[in-house]
Order: C-alpha cells, then structure tokens, then sequence
C-alpha cells in the first residue's frame, strides 16, 4: 500500500470531472486500499478519487469512532434524496477550515463495489452529509462553493493564514 499525496484549494485539478470506472482490477482495488490509508492516515471521515488526482469515479468513506467501517463506493449515484439537515463539513482539501452546509437528510445511492457488483446503499445524518460532500469532489465541486462570497473570502484568509503559520513553525 502506499499513501497518495491530497490537493489542496484552491489547485485546479480540485475542478476536475471524474469519469465512470469501467475496469474493475487488481489496480483498482489496489487504489481504493490506497485511498483507505490515505483517509485514515489524515484522520479524515471520506476522501474522493479527485482529491488524490485521479479522476475517476470512486470515493471512500468511514464515519465510524473505531474506523473499522470502510465504505468504497464506484460509479455511485443518488437515485433518491430526502429532508435537509446543517451540518458542520471539513475536508481534508481545505485544511483547518470548517463551515456550515445545508444538505439532504436521506440519500439513496446507487453504486457497485470494487468487484462492479451493484449496491444500493441507504444512507442518513452524517454518512448521507459525507456522500454528498465527495460525490461533489467527482464533480468538481468544493463546499465552500455553498457558502455566500463573504464566508468564504473569510475562511480561505484563516487557511492561508494558518498555512502560513504552519510554513513559518
Ligand atoms: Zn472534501
């Protein structure tokens, strides 16, 4: 296994489109055990193909306390959403910065696993906010994208800031 390197806002490629996954290998597997360690590596709850520059569509996620619910999603697609809830998201593309976001409080996802056998997954609170959030990277969409321009001019000073700080220590 080896650990991936994650772009940081504002790199470009962080806008890129991920396109189907259409070869389920060794390789693939390979790269979403990668993924894993790499989520896990930088205590992070989901990680999207696109924040390691790959872009493909394949994300990974557990928001388990004791980190032993892995979740790997290939070619996923919500087919139903339902309700909304606020929560507060992070991402490990934007480092030390967290904001409110509003989003469905149910989500339906059709998808396969590393095989390309089909799943259907139901999810709700906290995972269905995590899917939403990294089907958003697949699409080239970052969350501060929800906030209004003068949230997010702030909370990109505090992470150029803290970058800054974290360069100079
Ligand atoms: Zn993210």
């Amino acid at each position: 296994m080896s650990m991936l390197s994650i772009l940081e806002f504002p790199d470009p490629r962080l806008r890129t489109k991920a396109e189907p996954v259409r070869v389920f290998d060794a390789e693939l597997k390979q790269f979403v055990a990668d993924m894993f360690e790499t989520m896990y590596a930088a205590n992070g709850v989901g990680l999207a193909a696109t924040q390691v520059n790959v872009h493909r569509r394949v994300l990974v996620a557990d928001m388990s306390e004791e980190r032993n619910q892995p979740l790997a999603l290939v070619n996923a697609e919500i087919v139903a959403k339902e309700g909304a809830q606020v929560y507060q998201e992070g991402c490990l593309s934007f480092p030390g910065i967290y904001a409110d976001v509003t989003r469905a409080l149910k989500v339906k996802v059709k998808a396969q696993d590393v095989d390309g056998n089909p799943i259907e997954v139901e999810a709700e609170g906290p995972l269905a906010v995590c899917i939403q959030h990294e089907l958003d990277h697949l699409a080239g969409k970052v969350f501060v994208d929800y906030l209004s321009p003068l949230k997010r001019t702030m909370l990109l000073k505090r992470m150029e800031k803290q970058r800054k700080q974290a360069a100079s220590a």
